[in-house]
């Protein structure tokens, strides 16, 4: 199956071109022609697979143009996670709710999941065909870290890694300014997470920058959740929730379950809609955002407004975002290719547009204070969740079986957990740490401990302005 753009669905490339060319026709985002369905006889069947078995089974249903074994080469990627069966755990935490711990990998955020088999691939591909890649990546925390862990060692993929100075917790910022590989270069830029995604999209349409990679022999492409190799991924385990149910017994025949995602950019709730799409019994998705609450405002009111609205810094930095990229892809299924383009253009001009009430979601916010409050409460009862995975207890209680995704160890947001658990400040976020996994019973993995120790070695903070010319420059070198 060949995939197309959101704003031109005339045009119709190859999924290998695609993870390559994430840009697609009018400034649009690739997605799949059609979506496979999953009936009862499959899920009868899916109970007895494995994760990567599942996996498999929901990638070769879209019969893209990428050879199964470097998709099973992909999903080994997943057996250096902490439970080398399964990628995630998923855990009973009071009536009718459960938490999907997707923070299992490398770098402790569920962007692995996605980002460790993408880079596998990406590196299977360039290798093929004897080319090499830059991948460009805007982060606003985690995906910086996961992009960077997913091309270590990489031979024909360099990564430059562009995320904003003091916008990230300083478990995230170490992850990226400590990496060692010549192939990969973390550019601090003076400005939040929508300039880096800016100019990551400038970056990608500019083509005098991409003569000049050409020259040192080198491709474009970026990592992400615009690429839809990431999105991929990200159905796969909201798949696994309603086969994990069946499996358990708690939902029988018509039976749906809702699902809670915080979102930022979109691509995780995207997953669960792709998911329900293709036959997982999922009732509701509940957005969850943090004070900004574009997506709020969309799934309650039909209105995308970011005119009078500037970037709130909170303390679920992952979700700090007013352009929510993936949102696109959503609108494309709902209202189509003419219609997505004359929106992305309002947005473009007006900084708004509207559409129709969308069924399926529910949306709200919370605010810091809450988020402090929820994670405190949910420590009562023993459990530690990151200030992301709080605002999904604005949910709470639920009458039905439903799952909260949740995307970060608290470990990446130690001063929020203090603040929370110890009504304190953070002294020594190592010794901090270490004392309240003590406490909770609970472990500091080993590659978040040795950041501390580690070399600093990226310091480059630049203006917006400067950031081509600093790649350029470093590209020379
Ligand atoms: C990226 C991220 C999110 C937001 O996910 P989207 O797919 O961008 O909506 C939420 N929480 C954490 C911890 C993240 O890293």
């Amino acid at each position: 199956m060949n995939l197309t753009s959101t704003r031109d669905k005339t045009q119709s490339v190859a999924l290998s071109y695609a993870l390559l060319n994430p840009s697609a026709n009018f400034g649009g985002l690739f997605v799949p022609k059609n979506f496979p369905k999953f009936d009862d006889e499959f899920f009868k069947k899916a109970v007895h697979l494995s994760y990567k078995e599942l996996a498999l089974e929901i990638i070769n249903s879209f019969d893209f143009n990428i050879d199964e074994e470097i998709f099973k080469l992909a999903l080994n990627s997943y057996d250096k996670f902490d439970d080398k069966n399964i990628p995630l755990k998923i855990e009973k935490i009071s009536e009718n709710l459960y938490i999907n711990e997707l923070y299992h990998g490398p770098t402790r955020a569920f962007k692995d999941m996605a980002l460790q088999p993408f880079g596998i691939i990406i590196d299977e591909l360039a290798k093929k065909d004897n080319k090499n890649y830059l991948i460009i990546c805007a982060t606003s925390g985690d995906t910086g870290p996961a992009t960077l862990k997913a091309f270590e060692n990489s031979k024909n993929v360099k990564v430059v890694c562009l995320y904003p100075y003091e916008g990230t917790s300083e478990v995230q910022r170490l992850q990226m300014v400590t990496s060692n590989d010549r192939n990969l270069k973390v550019i601090g830029i003076k400005g939040n997470f929508d300039d880096a995604q800016k100019a990551l999209k400038t970056l990608l349409g500019d083509e005098d920058f991409k003569n000049t990679l050409k020259k040192e022999n080198l491709f474009l492409s970026a990592a992400n959740s615009v690429n839809f190799g990431r999105i991929l991924f990200q159905i796969i385990y909201h798949f696994y929730d309603y086969v994990n149910f069946l499996k358990n017994g708690i939902l029988k025949g018509n039976e749906t379950f809702d699902i809670i995602v915080p979102s930022g950019n979109f691509g995780n709730a995207l997953g669960a809609y792709y998911a329900k799409k293709m036959g997982a019994k999922i009732g509701v998705i509940k957005i969850a955002s943090n004070q900004n609450n574009v997506l709020t405002n969309l799934f309650n009111n039909g209105i995308y407004d970011i005119k009078n609205k500037s970037l709130i810094k909170t303390i679920s930095p992952a979700m700090d975002i007013l352009v929510s990229s993936n949102v696109e892809r959503l609108l494309f299924d709902k209202f189509g290719d003419i219609k997505t383009k004359e929106l992305m253009q309002n947005l473009k001009d007006n900084k708004s547009y509207k559409i129709p009430k969308i069924e399926g979601f529910e949306a709200k916010f919370c605010t810091d204070k809450e988020c402090i409050n929820f994670i405190k409460e949910i420590s009562k009862k023993g459990k530690l969740i990151d200030p992301h995975t709080a605002t999904c207890f604005k949910f709470t209680p639920v009458k039905k079986p439903t799952v909260i995704t949740s995307t970060a160890h608290w470990v990446k947001f130690t001063p929020s957990m203090i603040k929370a658990i110890k009504n304190g400040e953070v002294k020594d976020e190592k010794n901090d740490m270490l004392n309240l996994a003590k406490e909770f019973n609970d472990k500091v993995p080993n590659e978040i401990l040795s950041l501390f120790s580690n070399e600093e070695k990226h310091k480059k903070i630049v203006e917006k302005e400067e950031i081509k010319n600093t790649i350029i420059e470093w590209i020379k070198k």
